[in-house]
């Protein structure tokens, strides 16, 4: 059966490749309201495709924006079941002097596809279609339940995503989750990404006298607040990078021996972390490596601070007030609401008596993590293996994925991220998909449906 998806898969690839062509050729920026019919346009395009190549119960659901796209098989009795997100949205194209194709025009040269959107993300989830497509075709089932649901908002922050999956919590439910998005560490090695961390976003406001003060006439009677304010955040970090929120690393999940060897094996070197960031020395727990303390630790950042007068020349004040941005990235089993707390009682706790200070809790995010022993990680690290010849890669990310967080919140399910593309330019001029990436990720996509099933069946 496998073989047989496989090879109907390796005939098709002119077929496919000029369905993803049409597909890209529709500009759909959610972005920006002229292209409103656009991706409504995208959304019946998508939906008639996975309605054609067999899928069932295929609908355009409206949302408070635009649309969700859904379809499954559920022909597979006591199989698992699969849900398949992605996103059918794109992002802006400008500045479009800089591109060297046509952004809709889904030109094919020097073996890749040139579009908006061919690896963010229609390139990524259509392999999925075709996947499915070419198990239907072949052998006229898959080897397990499928939904899939694409989203048009996924570019313009998902604002409907939570409420649309807590609305339809039956209609979604599902075994386990993929998604594939984002990008390979390198050309030619496939990566599982097994976990993420969250956020937790906090505002801070600091108010000391009245009004801005002659430093002449009061300099040394009163507390600066900017002084003030700096000295807290001065006293978050311990020389070693830890953070000194009492409480902070309560539910820090620990490392494993294991753990720490996979994670390393990807081989990120302090070359390549100085020609990323420009940065001359790391900084940071030195009993963890590189990789770790982007993926596995949580860290507490000052992303802004602002107070008195800072323009050319000189002003002789102490001022009123000062601020600051601050947002922390937490790792599992971390609460991003209990961090915020943590985070509150801490600052007021240390908060000198003469100044007043209000931390305003802006946005939080759950970190997720897949268990290395997860039937999803042997599934997608076999898929990957066959497809590639060559072993994966296993990483945890440093950033937040608000919809896995939602998806892992909402429904229970498990995602597991495996990316078919590389960097690409995703969001930037001259986006591209390699055509070996994307016939690739059809392959992957197949083995990967085959795998999970056999695996969810032995766990049975
Ligand atoms: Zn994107």
């Amino acid at each position: 059966m496998l073989e047989k998806a496989l090879a109907h898969a390796g005939r098709n690839q002119q077929a496919y490749l000029s369905q993803l062509q049409a597909y890209l050729r529709i500009p759909s920026i959610s972005t920006l309201p002229e292209h409103q019919t656009d991706v409504a346009r995208a959304a019946e395009w998508v939906a008639a495709d996975m309605q054609r190549l067999g899928l069932r119960n295929v609908r355009v659901m409206p949302s408070g924006g635009y649309p969700f796209v859904y379809g499954e098989w559920l022909e597979a009795p006591n199989a698992a079941t699969l849900l398949i997100y992605g996103h059918y949205d794109v992002q802006p194209v400008d500045p479009l002097d800089a591109w060297q194709h046509d952004p809709f025009g889904a030109e094919i040269q020097g073996g890749k596809i040139w579009a908006r959107g061919a690896s963010d993300n229609k390139g990524q989830h259509f392999a999925h279609l075709k996947a499915i497509e070419s198990c239907l075709a072949a052998t006229g089932r898959l080897p397990l339940n499928v939904k899939v649901l694409l989203e048009g908002e996924e570019e313009s922050l998902s604002q409907n995503l939570e409420p649309f999956l807590r609305a339809n919590r039956r209609l979604l439910a599902a075994d386990t989750g993929v998604i594939s998005d984002g990008a390979m560490i390198r050309p030619g090695t496939p990566e599982i990404d097994y976990g993420l961390r969250g956020v937790v976003a906090l505002e801070i406001r600091v108010r000391g006298p009245g009004r801005d003060l002659h430093s002449g006439s009061y300099g040394g009677t009163v507390l600066n607040p900017v002084q003030a304010l700096a000295a807290m955040l001065a006293s978050l970090h311990h020389e070693n990078g830890t953070v000194t929120i009492p409480g902070f690393y309560d539910r820090v999940r620990p490392l494993t021996p294991e753990e720490r060897a996979l994670l390393n094996q990807a081989g990120y070197t302090l070359e390549q972390w100085q020609r990323e960031t420009g940065a001359r020395l790391p900084w940071g727990e030195p009993e963890f490596t590189l990789l770790e303390r982007i993926g596995a630790r949580p860290t507490c950042e000052i992303n802004g601070i602002w107070g008195g007068f800072s323009e050319e020349g000189m002003k002789t004040i102490i001022p009123a007030s000062a601020g600051a941005k601050i947002t922390l990235r937490i790792v599992p089993d971390q609460d991003p609401d209990e961090i915020a707390r943590l985070f509150q009682e801490h600052l007021q706790s240390i908060a000198p008596p003469q100044i007043q200070m209000d931390i305003r809790y802006q946005s939080g995010c759950w970190p997720v993590v897949m268990p290395l022993d997860a039937p999803e990680i042997r599934a997608a690290a076999r898929a990957c293996r066959q497809t590639w010849g060559v072993e994966p890669v296993f990483s945890r990310g440093g950033g937040s994925l608000p919809v896995v967080a939602a998806f892992q919140q909402i429904l229970g399910a498990p995602f597991a991220l495996i990316p078919f593309g590389l960097d690409d330019n995703r969001h930037s001029p001259n986006e591209h998909l390699g055509l070996e990436y994307f016939f690739n990720g059809i392959q992957t996509a197949i083995r990967y449906y085959y795998s999970l099933s056999s695996e969810f069946e032995l766990g049975d």
